[in-house]
């Protein structure tokens, strides 16, 4: 195809034959799996599923693209929606197909947070999901308390699923080259007695709140970051040190205080 990358819809399109194996065989799709693919662009991941199931769903923003992966797929291969995935409603999709689903996408770099964020909406309606997504955001979402990529998108994210960096790709897998590495990540919805053991928070909103609170203040301690929500003796009753640092916390000690803070600790 020779379609002209966009920049604005983060256009870097896998030509690395072997990646892309790589990334089908680590999904390893199964004929009943609903398999939905974010941003399929040319094709090139999507070709490769559709030789080892019969049937795959797509979301794709630019119509160009749209247009050829209909001329190349039938829709009885491929249910493409056209549209944006920041938009999309995967609850409903999951509904039409009658089972939970299985999100794959080499993800448009400069929509990642918000689509990673949008997705998790949705995990209750997800198997798993395999994104390809800029090495450094992945570093972010499997960060260990303490640790420098420890923050907001490593606790919000933490909080719903288990997740595991499978490998990394280089930029030169890519047209066009991108400026930064890439790796491939698989995010698992934790189970209900998962969650339990985590100690899920009761409000998800409170939740973010905390969250969203505590990491715009980084380099504060806890008694000045989370002041507005919950004083340091309420802080110490619930086990946690406000002379700590937000990047010290564990997704449990955030989800201690946000049940404190919205009145069910
Ligand atoms: N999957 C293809 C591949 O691996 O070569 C393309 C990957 S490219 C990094 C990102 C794809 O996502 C492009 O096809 C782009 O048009 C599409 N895209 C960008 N923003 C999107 C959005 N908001 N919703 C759906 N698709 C989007």
């Amino acid at each position: 195809m020779g379609h002209r990358p966009r920049k604005r819809f983060g256009q870097n399109f896998l030509v690395d034959r072997t990646i892309a194996r790589r990334i089908v065989d680590a999904v390893n799709p199964q004929p009943a799996d609903h398999i939905v693919e974010i941003g399929p662009g040319e094709g090139a991941i999507t070709a490769l599923f559709l030789e080892r199931i019969s049937h795959l769903a797509a979301v794709e923003i630019d119509r160009d693209l749209a247009a050829e992966l209909r001329s190349r797929f039938n829709p009885a291969q491929l249910t493409l929606c056209e549209g944006d995935a920041l938009q999309f409603d995967f609850a409903s999709l999951s509904t039409q197909l009658h089972g939970p689903l299985r999100v794959v996408g080499n993800l448009p770099y400069n929509i990642s947070t918000p689509l990673l964020f949008h997705l998790a909406e949705f995990a209750a309606h997800c198997v798993d999901l395999h994104f390809m997504l800029q090495q450094e955001v992945v570093a972010r979402m499997v960060a260990t308390p303490s640790s420098p990529e420890y923050g907001r998108l490593s606790v919000m994210l933490q909080v719903r699923y288990a997740m595991e960096r499978l490998f990394g790709v280089p930029p030169e897998s890519f047209r066009p080259v991108p400026k930064v590495q890439s790796a491939v990540v698989r995010l698992r919805p934790l189970t209900l007695a998962e969650r339990t053991a985590l100690g899920v928070p009761r409000d998800a909103a409170v939740f973010a709140s905390v969250v969203n609170a505590a990491f715009s203040m980084r380099r504060k301690t806890l008694r000045n970051a989370l002041a507005s929500m919950i004083d340091a003796p309420a802080m110490e009753r619930l086990g946690v040190d406000p002379g700590l640092r937000p990047e010290n916390l564990s997704v449990k000690d955030y989800a201690v205080i946000a049940d404190a803070v919205a009145g069910c600790g």
